[in-house]
């Protein structure tokens, strides 16, 4: 038997959306983070397992052809997966929260129509840039693929139950333990 719910949490690419969520989890057994599958190489400071299971395409495609995903995606010419596997056994231990992009959102919503989805907006799109920058793993190039997928992520808030703004990070982290508060009691 689920005790918990799932939490769909999107935004833009450097947004803030790992900071937002480590400062959600602190402490909190009853809530847990569904880890994706994905084809992009590890970040500094990335740990297989924790942020994600950095696979290959080629065993990316087998999990297709498994049908290992709840829902899977491909942009910013990487795949990126949510895993059956861990839902069930995490929802019967609390609230499970997914970092996941509209696509992703969208077909979560339509196979569990109890999902509650929160977009996180930036404060400005010009802040979205400067943290973008700030990562430095970011080409030119990439840089520009990220800016136009941010802003056609940002049109798309509009069907989300909720959007919150990340100006600081603990305040958002805040508002947004709030919504799961209220949330789990419907
Ligand atoms: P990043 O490369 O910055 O970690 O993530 C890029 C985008 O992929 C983010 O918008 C993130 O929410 C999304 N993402 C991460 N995991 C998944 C997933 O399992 N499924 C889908 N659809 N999107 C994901």
């Amino acid at each position: 038997m689920s005790k918990g719910k799932l939490f769909v949490i999107s935004g833009a690419s450097g947004v803030g959306k790992g900071t937002v969520l480590s400062l959600m989890m602190k402490g909190r057994d009853d809530l847990s983070f569904s880890v994706s599958a994905t084809t992009r190489a590890p970040r500094p400071g990335e740990v297989d397992g924790r942020e994600y299971y950095f696979v290959t395409r080629e065993r990316f495609q087998e999990m297709i052809d498994q049908k290992a995903f709840l829902e899977y995606d491909n942009h910013a010419a990487n795949f990126y997966g949510t895993p059956r596997d861990q839902m069930e056994d995490k929802l019967t231990r609390g609230h499970v929260l997914l970092d996941i992009e509209p696509n992703g959102a969208k077909a979560v919503k339509e196979s569990a129509p109890d999902a509650v989805l929160i977009f996180i907006m930036p404060p400005s799109m010009e802040e979205l840039e400067r943290r973008l920058r700030g990562r430095g793993d970011t080409s030119e190039e990439q840089m520009k693929m990220r800016l136009e997928r941010a802003s056609w992520e940002m049109e798309q808030r509009t069907w989300y139950d909720y959007v919150v703004t990340n100006d600081v990070a603990q305040r958002c982290a805040d508002e947004i333990l709030n919504i799961i508060a209220l949330e789990a009691d419907k």
